[in-house]
């Protein structure tokens, strides 16, 4: 059985595909949800579903203690909750931010919640919508431990897992960023290997079963890169940054042949390349963040 009271009442500001997924949640796991979006008529379903359509923000902050905004970036979120009536409306409750944006975005939204006496917690979703109200759902949490504590059996109605990061404001938002850099990253290499693949006749369906071969290899890889990063080891044994600036050239040669644009694999052979050049060619390929960021080389 939840902990949560069946009756507890949350608002959902933001009816794009999440927060639309979120509402679904919430109704699903029987709480009493009030919408609101800036277009209207996002609702439809969700009111069918015995969601209330809230015409104003302000009107919808006001029906439940625990207000969830999810939209497109922290100037939509401002819009949303900075004007007066609503900041009104939203004192001695909580605001949960789900919104994706910059730790930096995070702390300015903090320090105006204080200001208006509204409780602030700030959050990321890591999984994409139709995993929200499944166990596969991944949310991240910052702020206050006594608010997200008092609010957490309702956020668990979003279904999966839940990670409380400590209450510095921007640490979700932090860990989002890091994490969707992977992914982005990741995202343009792959885009990169199916161009390389395209132009030597392979199809993508061809190359997927030995593309998932690789990504499968990342997790121990990631396992094996904390005491290599974290402890400044970066040893190279087995797999050495100048082998794999070599491997990485064939690419580059092999896409330029075809005419394909390499600058995302020139960019991290570029950076292999300095490495080396600082003498790091015995070490492990992730000794480049020192090259990406010399500041905290030392530290
Ligand atoms: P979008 O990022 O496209 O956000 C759409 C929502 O933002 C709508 O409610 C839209 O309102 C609102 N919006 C946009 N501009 C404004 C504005 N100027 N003023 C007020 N509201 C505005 O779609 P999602 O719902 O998918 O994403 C919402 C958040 O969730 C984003 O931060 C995204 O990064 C994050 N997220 C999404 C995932 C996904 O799978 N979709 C996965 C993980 C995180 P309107 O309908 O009026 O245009």
């Amino acid at each position: 059985m939840p902990s949560y009271n069946q009756q507890s009442a949350v608002t959902v500001l933001g009816l794009g595909p999440m927060g639309r997924a979120l509402a679904g949640a919430f109704l699903d796991a029987g709480l009493r949800v009030t919408v609101w979006n800036r277009t209207p008529g996002r609702d439809k379903e969700l009111v069918a579903r015995g969601a209330v359509s809230a015409l104003t923000a302000a009107e919808a902050v006001a029906a439940s203690p625990l207000s969830v905004l999810c939209v497109v970036n922290y100037d939509a979120a401002d819009t949303i909750v900075r004007p007066d009536a609503v900041a009104a409306a939203l004192k001695g409750r909580t605001l949960v931010n789900l919104t994706a944006d910059t730790p930096g975005r995070a702390r300015d939204t903090a320090a105006w919640a204080a200001e208006h006496g509204i409780g602030y917690l700030d959050g990321a979703i890591m999984t994409p919508t139709p995993t929200i109200g499944t166990p596969h759902a991944v949310f991240l949490h910052s702020g206050p431990e006594d608010l997200y504590r008092e609010h957490s059996a309702v956020l668990d109605a979003l279904g999966g897992t839940h990670t409380h990061l400590g209450p510095d404001i921007g640490r979700a938002a932090s860990y989002d960023i890091a994490l969707l850099d992977l992914f982005w990253t990741s995202m343009a290499g792959y885009a990169h290997a199916l161009a390389v693949a395209r132009a030597e006749g392979i199809t993508a369906g061809e190359l997927a079963p030995f593309a998932k071969g690789i990504a499968a290899i990342l997790p121990a890889i990631i396992d094996e890169s904390v005491a290599d990063v974290d402890q400044r080891i970066f040893s190279g044994d087995g797999n050495p940054l100048s082998s794999a600036v070599s491997s990485m050239s064939h690419i580059v040669d092999a896409a330029e042949e075809h005419g394909i644009d390499s600058g995302v694999m020139r960019a991290a052979e570029g950076l292999g390349r300095r490495a080396m050049g600082r003498g790091f060619g015995a070490s492990s390929f992730l000794r480049i963040i020192d090259i990406l960021d010399p500041a905290r080389a030392d530290s």
